[in-house]
């Protein structure tokens, strides 16, 4: 047994709190009381104070994802406060402000994790697809995928940014741009409005693409310092004609919209692919070949990379924008969300 699996003791305490549940693929969200004890004294117990919700959390309601697990708690954009620790928790304590994304565990023992690469572990753990997640009072983690919240960020400002945050930030900062290169960001929606912003403060020329000309402003306020807009024929001209994208960072969800922006790309440039689609980019291997151009994808990041990003975002005034709801609303708010009517990101609060 590896220490991580050592049992708590017995001292801990149970909990009862509220907590929204999809039964089986299909299912409608069912609220449900649970009992929440650690049991792992590794494990931090959280009093969930918002949720955010992601286009991903459609997963556990329609079951496509590998490794899903029912009945499940949707959510991962988690934020809280530590209401119990275990037995052998070190670094956080009772009261702590934290919040937990897409990694909330990883094998240890995977090709992946064994070069210290958790995020891409194989049988990485993810809150609202393979353990519960953050529609509900409480939530059980290990005190590893908690990353501590800034006072500075209020809890519902907080939670998308550790998914949409967190991915946009992780993506942007990896992805080898040197400050006041051109960085462009393709959507304006949940993603799209925190990674203008993230670039701008980051010191890139930055250009936000979104469809229609009535986003401009906005664009601007976010930090852009360029808009193009994406159903204007010449759209794609335009930012070659400012010497193309060194980063073009796709948020949007359809292949076929992203697929003519590597033609935008500058030599050497990349295209760093988030937001998720199951059809295929058609990109013609002419594009890349002779602007030695390359198309990447990213994925989220650890504690450490949302602790980093949640810092950066208090440090520099990013905030997400966000629509709450209560948690017994939870069915509604997601609903919003996948409506598109949302603007930007919806939050449930317990
Ligand atoms: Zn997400
Ligand atoms: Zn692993």
């Amino acid at each position: 047994m590896t220490q991580a699996s050592k049992t708590a003791s017995v001292e801990q305490s149970t909990k009862a709190g509220r907590a929204a549940v999809v039964e089986k693929p299909g299912g409608p969200l069912q609220f449900t009381s649970r009992d929440y004890r650690i049991t792992n004294s590794r494990d931090v117990r959280i009093k969930i104070k918002a949720c955010g919700i992601c286009h991903s959390d459609s997963f556990a309601f329609t079951g496509h994802f590998p490794g899903l697990k029912y009945p499940i708690i949707p959510g991962h954009e988690i934020v809280g406060t530590v209401d119990e620790v275990g037995s052998e928790v070190r670094r956080l304590s009772v009261g702590d402000r934290v919040g937990v994304g897409w990694h909330a565990g990883h094998c240890h023992e995977c090709g992946a994790c064994r070069s210290g690469d958790f995020i891409a572990c194989d049988k990485l753990q993810t809150p609202g697809i393979t353990r519960d997640g953050g529609y509900a009072e409480y939530g059980i983690f290990p005190e590893e995928v908690c990353a501590i919240v800034p006072e500075k960020l209020e809890f519902s400002e907080a939670a998308p940014l550790l998914c949409a945050g967190i991915t946009t930030y992780n993506a942007l900062r990896h992805a080898g741009a040197l400050p006041g290169d051109t960085v462009a960001v393709l959507g304006l929606g949940g993603l799209g409005h925190l990674g203008v912003q993230f670039a701008a403060k980051m010191g890139y020329r930055t250009v936000a693409i979104a469809r229609g000309s009535d986003k401009a402003e906005f664009a601007g306020q976010l930090g852009a310092h360029v808009y193009i807009d994406s159903q204007k024929s010449t759209a794609v001209d335009e930012l070659n004609k400012i010497g193309g994208a060194k980063v073009l960072l796709s948020t949007i969800t359809s292949a076929d919209a992203m697929t003519p922006w590597v033609e935008a790309l500058s030599l050497n440039g990349k295209m760093v692919v988030v937001g998720a689609d199951v059809q295929p980019l058609r990109i013609s291997p002419i594009a890349l070949i002779s602007r030695r151009r390359t198309v990447t994808g990213w994925p989220s990041g650890t504690a450490k990379d949302s602790e980093d990003c949640l810092n950066f975002a208090a440090r520099h005034g990013i905030r997400a924008m966000v629509e709450t709801y209560p948690l017994a609303k939870a069915e509604d708010a997601y609903n919003r969300m996948m409506s598109g009517k949302a603007r930007f990101r919806v939050v449930v609060e317990p």
